[in-house]
């Protein structure tokens, strides 16, 4: 391609809206437009970086034995209800009504349609596993659109359901699966590390989520790993080895004490100079119908996700000023246990062994002094509720500790049990005759979050470094002076050489200064760059720069073709 005819709308300053490298990189670079929140326009090299994650993850899903698809993007509301998600989603499913006012919605996600798709057409154990896949546009209504395509309302995604006979059956599958993944990633340049993740909305039995790990605040997610075993886990996952102490103090006299406008922890314990893990958090929350009050130590973060799968709801947020003052009379800030009623008390396993802790007194401006339990207040349910910590003890292996790290989440896999084959009665007959339900399992790609991913984990001052694999272009050609018509001819000649050697080759035949042509070729982030120059052409060499390295090369016109096609080879 000649950039003279490409569409490659480069622009010189960072989008206002953009906080991410990746993101404003993706804008200054032309790849993508914005049309509205959340939604974009994929120019030129943006669709070849696609098509070619797109490619590679294709041929792997078709080397692992699935079989390509494609479902629609509009679904009926009904295999949605009879699944019971269309409740339990909620807001994020983008909804719309027909002319005959009948619910549809946008998928995010085809569980539902797939597995009313196989319904009754797979019969029997011998048709038995399958795993179908779709590479498409999928919708998910973002509460804050954000980051680019990373957390966009449209995206595209490769996602493949299996179903199984039997739990071995879907281990297989769902092995074959991770093993495609690994060597997916791999092509298109990325170290992956799989880690276990939270099931969320999937219901189901099992997950783990692959990750690019970055240091930047692209990182939107916590892993947390062992150093000595191969634990990984997200931050909604992971659990560490409780300590299990046990204080043998003397319980003290409950005391009030005075602690005006004082609603932080920090504000507390600075005050009352205690130690945090002196005192109990008591966070109100509305789950569903219901109000919780989650018991946690003063020095550890709530883990909501855990308080939603352990009690089970849909919908969980924290209850707001008004029934906070209705259920303990005072403001936010100073709610706690003692005499708290008709809310449900559900503990972190921490607080069970502590002694003489502060709570909140249920009265604006005042905390307690020695609470403690049975005596000032009871529970009967007692559940891990903790974030992990990097430093704590890994919950698998005897020695280990946590470590972590920022990654993004580029894939996941679900084990999804019978729960979508049940709800939507979805059976085979199996060998002994009788009718079983499916195991299933889901798998998602994040196509565009994998192109931004890359941009995210690879870029300097200068712009976007591509790994090979998926840049748009693999060799950009530039003449430094575009009235020098010897230049432009063996810029031309290698341009067509190179093309007809099956590179991808871009010229720039724009009639710009050469800085400008090297600044764009750098922000674009083309893996090998050829320089046709004055000196270059006096001295009878082409410069041949590496992008992601830095390393220069003199190639002899003579041979140049062939020289810059060995460098190509050794690039990443
Ligand atoms: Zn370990």
């Amino acid at each position: 391609m000649k950039w003279s005819q490409a569409y490659i709308p480069t622009l010189r300053d960072d989008p206002a809206e953009a906080e991410l490298i990746s993101h404003k990189l993706l804008m200054r670079a032309g790849y993508i437009r914005k049309v509205t929140a959340g939604v974009y326009n994929y120019l030129p090299l943006m669709q070849r970086v696609l098509q070619k994650i797109t490619n590679i993850v294709r041929e792997e899903m078709d080397r692992s034995g699935a079989l390509e698809i494609t479902m629609p993007v509009l679904h009926p509301a009904e295999v949605w209800q009879a699944s019971g998600r269309w409740d339990v989603i909620g807001r994020e499913q983008m909804r719309l009504q027909d002319r005959h006012n009948r619910w549809l919605c946008l998928g995010a996600t085809h569980e539902e349609i797939v597995t009313d798709l196989i319904k009754g057409e797979l019969q029997s154990y011998r048709q038995l596993p399958k795993n179908l896949y779709q590479i498409q546009v999928k919708f998910r209504d973002e509460i804050r659109p954000r980051f680019g395509l990373m957390r966009g309302r449209e995206f595209i995604m490769k996602d493949a359901y299996t179903f199984d006979r039997d739990e071995k059956s879907q281990e297989k599958s769902y092995q074959n699966m991770v093993d495609a993944y690994f060597r997916a990633f791999e092509r298109c340049g990325f170290e992956i590390r799989k880690v276990e993740g939270d099931t969320g909305a999937m219901g189901g039995t099992g997950a783990h989520e692959f990750m690019v790990i970055v240091d930047t605040d692209g990182g939107e997610s916590t892993i947390y790993y062992c150093d000595s075993c191969d634990y990984a886990a997200t931050d909604e996952k992971a659990g560490f080895r409780e300590h299990g102490e046990t204080s043998d103090e003397e319980m003290l006299e409950r005391e009030e004490v005075h602690t005006p406008g004082m609603k932080t922890i920090e504000e507390v314990t600075g005050y009352l100079k205690l130690p945090a893990k002196k005192l109990v958090k008591t966070l109100l929350y509305r789950a569903d119908d219901e109000v919780v009050a989650a018991l946690i130590r003063g020095d550890r973060n709530i883990n909501e996700v855990k308080l939603v799968n352990y009690l089970g709801c849909n919908n969980l947020e924290m209850a707001d000023e008004q029934t906070v003052m209705k259920l303990t009379g005072a403001d936010v800030g100073f709610a706690g246990p003692y005499e708290l009623k008709d809310v449900r008390l559900v503990v972190d396993h921490e607080v069970k062994g502590l002694r003489n802790f502060v709570t909140g007194a249920n009265k604006t401006d005042y905390h307690f002094l020695n609470v403690n339990h049975p005596r000032d207040f009871k529970f009967h349910e007692t559940v891990d509720l903790k974030m992990a910590e990097a430093g704590e003890r890994c919950p698998r292996c005897e020695n280990g500790k946590l470590k972590s790290d920022r990654g993004i989440e580029v894939g996941n896999t679900f084990k999804l049990g019978t729960k979508y084959s049940s709800s939507l009665g979805a059976n085979f007959i199996d060998e002994d005759g009788n009718e079983k339900p499916f195991i299933m399992g889901s798998y998602g790609i994040g196509i565009t979050r994998t192109a931004q991913a890359a941009v995210e984990r690879f870029n300097d001052k200068d712009g976007i470094i591509w790994p090979k694999a998926i840049a748009p272009y693999g060799i950009i050609i530039i003449y430094t002076n575009s009235s020098d018509d010897k230049q432009i001819e063996l810029a031309e000649r290698l341009y067509m050489e190179l093309r007809g050697k099956g590179i991808e080759v871009l010229l720039d035949d724009r009639d710009e200064r050469a800085g400008v042509k090297f600044k764009d070729a750098d922000l674009i982030g083309i893996p090998l760059k050829v320089v046709v120059g004055e000196r270059g052409m006096k001295e009878g060499i082409v410069e041949v720069k590496i992008r992601n390295t830095g390393e220069a090369h003199k190639v002899n016109i003579t041979e140049a073709v062939e020289g810059i096609i060995r460098i190509f080879e050794k690039v990443d």
